[in-house]
């Protein structure tokens, strides 16, 4: 595997909103990912004499697109903002979709459009040989909640992100983590994995450090959202939810959510 050739800057935003700054080594081009907010942007950017080349934009939400407007009077009205097509229409200069690809300076290899709906309908991700952006969708030891999607849908999402290479970075826009973490934990009460993966966490934020990127091999050991074919998490749903044992994906995912949305 070659060496990743950008970097990426976790920027904070609002309560626990990440908004993700990529940077070259060989170049003052910088990218931003989902700015809600564009003031801290602005301060980093002005900071490190950087030059914004394009925005990205996973899904419509305002904690993720209500700093745009103000970036691009900074930056300048050319500067590109790339978005999913079916939605964030108000913001978006270059509206995209799975299969498309994208190549930016600042990230110096290209980028994959994935469409992950299920969080919201038009939700996409952005994701190269080394790192997926994926907004809402997957998160750290968890999924964003199903505001506009079906099941069949966000679930299908969640597997097309599981699929990606091992040692994929996964960027989610929100730090969940801790939270997220305690329900795996109800969900899966004996696994060690989990158990370990918890204490890190917590040290990380005692010192106030992200817990993201979080890998696809870490998440797919121990995020219940994508370990819906294992019997013992199946199990604990079917208790859960006081149903019988089923091994259908979608009804399992349904529930979880569920079980998730009431935690
Ligand atoms: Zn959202």
């Amino acid at each position: 595997m070659s060496i990743q050739p950008y970097q990426v800057t976790a920027i904070n935003a609002f309560n626990d909103n990440y908004i993700w700054l990529i940077s070259h080594a060989n170049n003052n081009y910088c990218v931003v990912v989902d700015p809600g907010d564009s003031a801290p942007v602005i301060e980093f950017i002005k900071q490190h004499e950087l030059e914004l080349e394009a925005i990205l934009i996973t899904h419509h939400h305002n904690d993720h697109v209500g700093g745009v407007a103000d970036l691009l009077d900074y930056a300048g009205k050319n500067v590109p903002v790339y978005g999913p097509i079916k939605e964030a229409n108000d913001v978006v200069t270059h509206a995209v979709c799975a299969g498309d690809t994208i190549q930016l300076q600042a990230f110096s290899t290209p980028l994959n459009v994935l469409e992950v709906p299920g969080h919201t309908l038009g939700h996409i991700a952005f994701q190269s040989e080394f790192s997926v952006f994926c907004g809402d969708t997957l998160f750290s030891a968890g999924c964003g909640r199903m505001f506009e999607g079906t099941p069949t849908m966000f679930q299908q999402s969640l597997a097309d992100l599981a699929a990606l290479p091992a040692q994929t970075k996964v960027y989610c826009a929100h730090e969940y983590t801790l939270a997220n973490l305690a329900f795996a934990k109800a969900v899966s009460p004996n696994c060690d994995v989990l158990a370990a993966r918890l204490s890190e966490a917590q040290a990380l934020r005692q010192q106030g450090l992200p817990t993201i990127p979080t890998t696809i091999e870490i998440e797919r050991a121990t995020n219940p959202f994508l370990r819906l074919g294992d019997a013992q998490i199946q199990a604990a749903i079917a208790n859960n939810s006081q149903a019988e044992i089923t091994d259908d994906l979608i009804d399992n995912f349904a529930a979880l959510r569920r079980w998730k949305d009431d935690f």
